[in-house]
C-alpha cells in the first residue's frame, strides 16, 4: 500500500498526556485579568470550556469545539482589550510545561518526510492556530508539518468525518494512503477509520470521563511514538 501522508493528533499524541486542572489553568487568566474575584471567573471559564467539550463529545463532533474567542464571548469578556491580551498570554504561558513535544516527535516527522511522506496534524482544540504554531516552533516541529487543521477554525471536530476530510484535503492525500496516529479510540481511531484511513493508537492517555465506550480495533497499537515509523514502513513495503 502506498503511504502518502501521516496525520497526527496533538494532545496526548505529539505531546504527552498530562492530567490538567482546568480551573487552575483558568486562574492564571483570571488573576491577570484583574477582577475582584478571580476564582469565580476561573470557575466560570472552566465550566464553559467543559460544556463545550461535552457538547463536542455528545454530538460526535457535529458541533465542534469552537474557538477560545467564543468561550470568552460566552462569559462576557471583551477580547479587544489590552487587559484580555495580557490575561490570555498569562493563561497560555501557564500551559507551557504541558505542551512540550514528545521527544520522539522530531525524529519521527523528519524520517517520514525523508521517505517522501507528508506530515499533518488534526487537533480538537479551542486554541488559535498562532499559538499551536508557536508551540510547534518552540520544539522544532513547525518546519516538519506540511498542513494542520485545528477544530477552532472549522465548524466540526473529531470524530466527525468532515474533520478528517478537511485534514486529507489540506495534505492533498487519499484516505487509503494515509495513516492517522492518535490516543483516543473514539475521536481518533473510529474517526479516521470511518473515512478509510488506517489508524495507529497510542493508548497512554488517562482519558477518564473523556473516554467514550466504543469497540474499535486499531490497525496497530504502539507503546511509544517512535514506533510509528517501523509500522508505516512495513505497510508501505507490504
Ligand atoms: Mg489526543
Amino acid at each position: 500500500m502506498p503511504v502518502e501522508a501521516v496525520i497526527f493528533d496533538w494532545g496526548g499524541t505529539l505531546t504527552p498526556w498530562h492530567d490538567i486542572d482546568l480551573v487552575d489553568m483558568w486562574r492564571a487568566y483570571a488573576v491577570a485579568y484583574d477582577v475582584a474575584d478571580p476564582q469565580s471567573l476561573a470557575e466560570q471559564l472552566a465550566r464553559e470550556e467543559v460544556a463545550r467539550w461535552q457538547r463536542q463529545q455528545s454530538t460526535s463532533g457535529a458541533e465542534g469545539t469552537g474557538a477560545l474567542d467564543h468561550l470568552f464571548a460566552a462569559v462576557g469578556i471583551d477580547v479587544s482589550t489590552a487587559r484580555h491580551g495580557r490575561a490570555l498570554a498569562a493563561y497560555l504561558a501557564h500551559w507551557d510545561p504541558h505542551t512540550l513535544a514528545d521527544p520522539d516527535a522530531i525524529d519521527l516527522m523528519a524520517a517520514l518526510r525523508r521517505h517522501g511522506i507528508r506530515v499533518g496534524v488534526l487537533s480538537n482544540t479551542m486554541w488559535p492556530r498562532w499559538h499551536h504554531e508557536a508551540v510547534f516552533s518552540r520544539d522544532g516541529l513547525l518546519p516538519l508539518i506540511d498542513a494542520a487543521v485545528y477544530s477552532s477554525e472549522i465548524p466540526v471536530a473529531k470524530p466527525h468525518a468532515s474533520a478528517f476530510v478537511a485534514a486529507l484535503s489540506a495534505l492533498d492525500a487519499r484516505p487509503e494512503a494515509t495513516v492517522f496516529v492518535g490516543d483516543r479510540p473514539w475521536d481518533d481511531v473510529h474517526g479516521s477509520q470511518q473515512v478509510g484511513m488506517r489508524a495507529i493508537l497510542i493508548p497512554h492517555s488517562r482519558l477518564g470521563d473523556q473516554a467514550v465506550d466504543i469497540d474499535v480495533t486499531p490497525d496497530a497499537v504502539v507503546s511509544r511514538l517512535g514506533e510509528v515509523l517501523a509500522i508505516v514502513e512495513s505497510w508501505r513495503d507490504a
